[in-house]
């Protein structure tokens, strides 16, 4: 008999979501902060833990949480949504803002999760493609179609590529159309202060900036992001929300860090300053091996025979890297974390091996 399938005909390709984890040594592959919580902390997030009654059903809006934020980032409550990480956030603000048919630019190459949710909303997505050599964004391509765009996404630094977006530009965008500009800051923390977008959110304006505990602040696995959007965003996406997707750990432990987001400075300095010994390194080793500029805490490698030297770097290596080699614009390309100096220096010994020339 042939298994019956229950699954919308429009979906029967859709697959789960693969980071190609496997257990290695040295886990550099999915932009988690490898240096951990700064001293301290974890014990007082521990402590947050206890004191929370587990029997009663989380604050659904998270208000502690979301004033810390809003404090944070000198926006008001109604500013903020909190959700169980920046995904959950991404595809609520996709479902409630966007939808039928209307319209997702956004400029690959970039966080494939965006155009996986745009079709499950039942938006049509437009790319528009980044500079090949520079990974800039084509600023020019964004405004021919920004007029009629429902969402427009930028992710600044960009994942895989690691650049920043010109706030200035966001803010010219932004007075060019009707959409709502999403700029993805999943990874400003480690870029510069006046780099962020989210001065350009005001309750009557059309930017929104996305951020997560999972990367510079070390909670990946605690699942915790925010948006900052104008209330009206904020309101859509709390009515498609599950009410209860944030837990009461969650929301105790990204209180404690946003309480002590000073003290991850030293670990993001020095995060910073490793990933500018690799891109002088890796070109080192052979000249073979391109790399691009990143503000954030991953870069880009072009190396040729990547795929390969992936599969090597994991099988005889013990090192996990992401391959990006089969993205379009990102021909033997991969995505590298910066780990702790150990993690760093045991990837160009490896490298070194693999790649001659
Ligand atoms: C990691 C990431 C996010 C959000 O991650 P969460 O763990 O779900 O908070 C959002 N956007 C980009 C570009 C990312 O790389």
């Amino acid at each position: 008999m042939p298994q019956r399938s229950f699954i919308r005909p429009d979906f029967e390709d859709l697959e789960p979501y693969d980071p190609k984890y496997v257990a290695c040594d040295v886990m550099i592959s999915a932009n988690e902060n490898t240096y951990g919580l700064p001293e301290g902390v974890k014990d007082q997030m521990v402590a947050a833990v206890a004191e929370q009654a587990f029997n009663r059903y989380p604050d659904p809006m998270a208000n502690g949480l979301r004033d810390a934020v809003a404090q944070w980032h000198g926006v008001g409550r109604d500013n903020v949504i909190i959700g169980n990480g920046g995904d959950e956030l991404l595809f609520n603000l996709l479902f409630s803002c966007g939808g039928n048919g209307g319209v997702l630019v956004s400029c690959p190459p970039e966080f494939s999760i965006y155009a996986l949710y745009a079709r499950m909303a039942g938006m049509r997505h437009v790319p528009v493609m980044r500079d090949l050599a520079t990974f800039e964004v084509d600023q020019a391509g964004v405004e021919a179609v920004a007029k009629d765009a429902r969402i427009i996404i930028i992710t600044s630094p960009n994942n895989p590529t690691g650049n920043l977006v010109d706030p200035a530009w966001v803010e010219r965008l932004s007075g060019m159309t009707d959409a709502l500009i999403l700029v993805d800051e999943a990874y400003i923390d480690f870029a510069r202060d006046e780099d962020s977008c989210r001065r350009l959110v005001r309750d009557d304006g059309n930017v929104a900036v996305l951020g997560t505990f999972s990367k510079a602040f070390a909670l990946a696995g605690v699942r915790c992001g925010y948006i900052l959007a104008p209330k009206s965003a904020v309101d859509a996406m709390s009515a498609v929300r599950q009410p209860y997707s944030v837990d009461v750990c969650a929301q105790a432990i990204a209180t404690v860090a946003v309480r002590n987001r000073e003290s991850f400075s030293p670990i993001l300095t020095q995060i910073a300053s490793e990933r500018e010994r690799m891109l002088a390194e890796l070109p080192a080793v052979s000249s073979d091996i391109q790399v691009w500029p990143s503000a954030a805490n991953f870069y880009t490698a072009r190396i040729p025979g990547a795929h390969d030297v992936w599969n090597r770097l994991r099988d005889e290596y013990s090192v996990l890297v992401r391959d990006f080699s089969s993205t379009p614009g990102l021909e033997d390309c991969l995505r590298i974390t910066v780990g702790t100096p150990e993690e760093n220096d045991r990837l160009v010994a490896a490298l070194a091996e693999l790649v001659k020339g």
